[in-house]
């Protein structure tokens, strides 16, 4: 499969990893809208929240344990922001689930 996440999952692309176990992946955002930015993704391919039911969804719980660990780590005791694009209208440029955490500044609301 063509997918720029599962490569970076797999290796084949380099990434600067934050943390990793058996069903998430997280790293640093190549192109950080923020001090922090990390992208918390399943390691199993879901294309967007659009494709999350059942049968998957255990992941998403876990990728806001993890989001809430690494808050701790990277000291955002001040806030973040966890925003997750769907589709075109959102901007969605890689279709592999993925969750931006963003912190280290204050964020404006409504966003865009
Ligand atoms: P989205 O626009 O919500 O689909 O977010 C995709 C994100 O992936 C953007 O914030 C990009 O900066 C980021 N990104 C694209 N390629 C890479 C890469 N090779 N390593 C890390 N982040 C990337
Ligand atoms: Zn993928």
């Amino acid at each position: 499969m063509d997918c720029l996440f599962c490569k970076i999952i797999a290796g084949e692309i380099p990434s600067s990893k934050v943390y990793e176990d058996d069903m998430v992946y997280a790293f640093n955002d190549i192109d950080p809208q923020a001090p922090v930015h990390i992208l918390i993704i399943p390691k199993e391919h879901i294309a967007s929240v659009n494709e999350v039911n059942e049968s998957n969804s255990a992941v998403v719980a876990h990728i806001f344990e993890v989001a809430a660990k690494l808050a701790k780590e990277k000291g955002l005791e001040d806030g973040y922001r966890i925003v997750t694009n769907i589709g075109d209208d959102a901007g969605q440029t890689v279709k592999h689930l993925h969750f931006h955490m963003m912190g280290g500044r204050s964020f404006g609301w409504p966003a865009g």
